[in-house]
């Protein structure tokens, strides 16, 4: 297992071609913008060395029995499940951010099965491939970029009938030793800081689309990689030279275009290539892992934000307000809401026939459908405790001029024990979480992140077995005749007791 600063020498100068803002960066381990988005990857290293933690972030490789970092784990257990969604909120706790690793474990263990069930259909050796594979994720201990989304085009089309091909990612030459592939994939959560790429398919495929039909791993610095990173609201206030008015003061994330520009893949690195039936499946249960993940990171999160938003209200003299307290607990009772749907899913995990978990669907889609609806509720309840000062106060640079600094320390302090600056400092905060770049990671992501809301609604009801539902209802209501019976048994029961109370 890497050690945090093993991590960061190991990704530096990997990932080939990264542009920020438009030009290229040659060290983007200390560009200011990515950063804190190293600093919240490291984390994940970190704290599995970290005793308070080891217990949770710590496992035993299911290949060799060797200790490793859990995000590069199989599970094998509802138990394994749970201790991940414990993980991420201890991580979200930690870095008040997205920590960026999720992604990759989720598409080792939907891989896992999948390349399992393929192989069992089709007599492919895909499974063995992907062991093979595993073995070096675990033991080089990798960042790997999970890479679902394609950039999708004309949405009212399917992958075959795009104007231009490349839209969604695909193979464009089979060669002996390997495929060249083509596309993009947007949305990359901590892309530059990955040590691979693993790309899977984007929606359930049909048999004229196998060419979309692909899964396979590179290493970042691939030739054809290009790392295009997505700006987030006020994202230059990290080249102002000071952190004060980032708000998190030390982690971060970052989302990234990431094109494949005729990038060869060997065949020892594919794991599903024409299989369109299996589409489905990997992106279902790819899926369905990354809406638990939520479960725990969003948690962790809205842990940060909740105690910033209860210290900006002691600091403002308003703590033991009515109100104030009983939003405190509205915001509790969502944020451990959005908990009880990943443990819960994590419980009802079932086997797949390769052994590995995979969580309960249903509840793993709820969870993600909270996701998409209770960071918004809980943001605006901080925003109402937190109040205007938080989008109007003065910037640090005002704050350093001598001239204007007494006056700022006077008439912004809140209760007199409490410095001006910390105020100042918990409100950045909120407006990180809120309105700034952490709002990427609490806010937006959370809506469109592992599933926009119409695609948790379609497995919501494709899960729920509705049928089963109408039948209880149509008996309750004496609609169903066999219920005839127990209506009989039950009205002479009434009677019966009816008498007796007589
Ligand atoms: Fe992990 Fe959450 Fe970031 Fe996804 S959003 S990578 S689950 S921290
Ligand atoms: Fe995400």
């Amino acid at each position: 297992m890497k050690t945090a600063q093993e991590f960061v020498t190991s990704v530096r100068g990997l990932a080939s071609q990264v542009y920020v803002l438009g030009d290229p960066v040659a060290d983007p381990l200390t560009h200011p913008i990515l950063r804190p988005s190293l600093n919240a990857l490291a984390m994940t290293y970190q704290l599995a060395h970290d005793d308070s933690a080891i217990a949770l972030m710590q496992t035993r490789s299911s290949l060799d029995g060797r200790p490793i970092n859990c995000f590069t784990s199989i599970h094998r257990s509802p138990e394994d499940l749970v201790r991940k969604v414990q993980a991420l909120r201890r991580l979200g706790q930690e870095t008040g951010t997205c920590f960026q690793r999720c992604v990759g474990w989720d598409a080792l263990n939907a891989l896992y099965s999948t390349t399992f069930e393929i192989d069992q259909a089709k007599g492919t050796s895909y499974h063995k491939r992907f062991l093979d594979y595993l073995k070096s994720v675990q033991e080089n201990d990798w960042v790997l970029n999970g890479a679902m989304t394609d950039v999708k085009g004309d949405r009212s089309k399917r992958p075959s009938e795009q104007a231009d091909p490349d839209l969604f990612v695909h193979v464009v030459e089979r060669q002996r030793n390997g495929i060249i592939v083509r596309g993009a994939k947007a949305h990359q959560t901590g892309a530059v800081f990955s040590h691979e790429i693993v790309v899977m398919p984007t929606l359930a495929l049909r048999s004229s689309e196998s060419d979309y039909a692909l899964a396979f791993a590179i290493p970042v610095n691939t030739p054809g990689v290009i790392h295009i990173v997505g700006r987030q609201a006020s994202d230059t206030r990290k080249l102002e030279g000071t952190t004060f008015d980032v708000g998190n003061v030390r982690f971060g994330g970052h989302e990234v275009l990431v094109i494949l520009d005729n990038v060869f893949v060997p065949w020892e690195r594919v794991f599903m290539c024409g299989e369109y039936e299996f589409a489905g499946m990997l992106v279902e249960r790819f899926a369905g892992y990354h809406r638990q993940s939520y479960g725990g990171c969003k948690a962790g999160v809205g842990d940060v934000l909740i105690g910033a938003t209860a210290t900006a209200a002691e600091y403002a003299g308003v703590a033991e307000a009515a109100h104030v307290k009983r939003k405190i607990g509205e915001m509790i009772h969502l944020n451990e809401t959005l908990y009880a749907c990943g443990i819960a899913c994590s419980h009802l995990s079932q086997p797949t026939a390769s052994g590995v978990y995979l969580v309960d669907l249903l509840l793993a889609n709820v969870c993600k459908q909270n996701v998409t609806r209770f960071p918004y509720e809980i943001a605006r309840l901080a925003e109402d405790i937190a109040g205007g000062l938080m989008v109007t106060m003065p910037s640090k640079k005002d704050w350093d001029n001598p001239r204007l600094r007494p006056y700022i320390e006077k008439y912004l302090k809140g209760v007199a024990e409490v410095p001006t600056e910390d105020r100042l400092r918990i409100l950045r905060l909120i407006e990180n979480f809120t309105l700034g770049t952490a709002a990427v990671a609490y806010r937006t992501e959370s809506m469109h992140g592992a599933g926009s809301p119409e695609a948790q609604v379609i497995m919501i009801a494709r899960q729920s077995n509705l049928a089963q539902k109408k039948e209880w209802a149509k008996k309750l209501a004496g609609i169903i005749p066999d219920w005839d019976d127990v209506r009989g048994w039950l009205a002479k029961e009434m009677a019966e007791t009816q008498a007796s109370l007589n």
